[in-house]
């Protein structure tokens, strides 16, 4: 149990800009597109960098693979209406559809608790932009991810092929099913809430592998479900605020 107020203070923080870079231009994350010209790719790298010392190393994510791949994946090129400050800021973000990217650090937290290795089939529940979906892919070997909403899906298949993620598989559905044909998963990283753990996806679950799933109405348990050969085993880790899982009849489209 590694829950705080402190953690409870920045995972529920949703939308206050904090404006930490100098230059900032004040735009929050609301704001409608962005028009201007991008920085350098080595002033992005910067802010990257930035990033994860001051909102993940600072917080106590230590796995080394993960805070690379929070380097490496371009968050900005996933919300392109975001200015790139706001991209890389210590907020979730709305998308479309009045979904949200979540705030980088809840991104590192879960991908550490689902102790990815180079090997892993991955398996993510909400896809929205596909920058989580990105993450997984600088972690796994394969990663399946699923998204409800068309728009979503079909837009974020684009910006992981515009990235260049082409070890990420996008299903347009209900990911409360899981998606068996991929099972078994290694790991499972679920960001939209269910009011409790899917059925289908502790089935889907391989043996040795870790379900990260927030678990609640408004405020959610994030709750780290681990399959061993003698059960399951369900630890709650931190308070956390996600949109909820929404259940539709299954789509097929890929
Ligand atoms: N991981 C995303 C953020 C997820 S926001 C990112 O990195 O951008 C939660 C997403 O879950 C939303 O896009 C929402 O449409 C989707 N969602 C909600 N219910 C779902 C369900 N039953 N199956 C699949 N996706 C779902």
């Amino acid at each position: 149990m590694r829950g705080s107020l402190s953690v409870l203070t920045l995972a529920l923080s949703s939308l206050t800009v904090a404006c930490p870079q100098t230059g900032c231009t004040g735009n929050g994350p609301g704001r409608a597109g962005f028009d201007g010209q991008l920085p350098s790719d080595s002033a992005l790298a910067v802010l990257r960098h930035e990033m994860v010392r001051r909102q993940i190393t600072a917080r106590g994510v230590r796995d080394t693979a993960v805070l690379r791949a929070m380097r490496e994946v371009p968050r900005h090129l996933f919300v392109p209406e975001a200015s790139p400050t706001a991209a890389y800021g210590d907020h979730p973000l709305p998308i479309s559809h009045g979904q949200t990217i979540s705030q980088p650090y809840i991104v590192a937290f879960m991908a550490e608790a689902a102790e990815i290795d180079p090997m892993d089939r991955a398996l993510e529940i909400g896809t929205g932009s596909g920058y989580g979906a990105a993450v997984l892919a600088e972690l796994a070997a394969e990663v399946y991810t699923i998204e409800i909403v068309p728009e979503l899906a079909d837009r974020a298949r684009r910006a992981l092929e515009r990235t260049g993620y082409d070890n990420v598989h996008v299903l347009t559905g209900d990911g409360w099913l899981g998606w068996p044909e991929h099972a078994p998963f290694d790991a499972i990283v679920v960001t939209a809430a269910p009011p409790e753990v899917p059925p289908a996806l502790v089935e889907q679950l391989a043996v040795g592998g870790i379900m990260v799933v927030p678990v609640g109405r408004v405020l959610q348990d994030l709750r780290i479900v681990r399959k061993t050969a003698r059960g399951i085993v369900e630890e709650t880790a931190i308070p956390v605020r996600f949109v909820p899982m929404v259940r539709q009849p299954r789509d097929t489209t890929r």
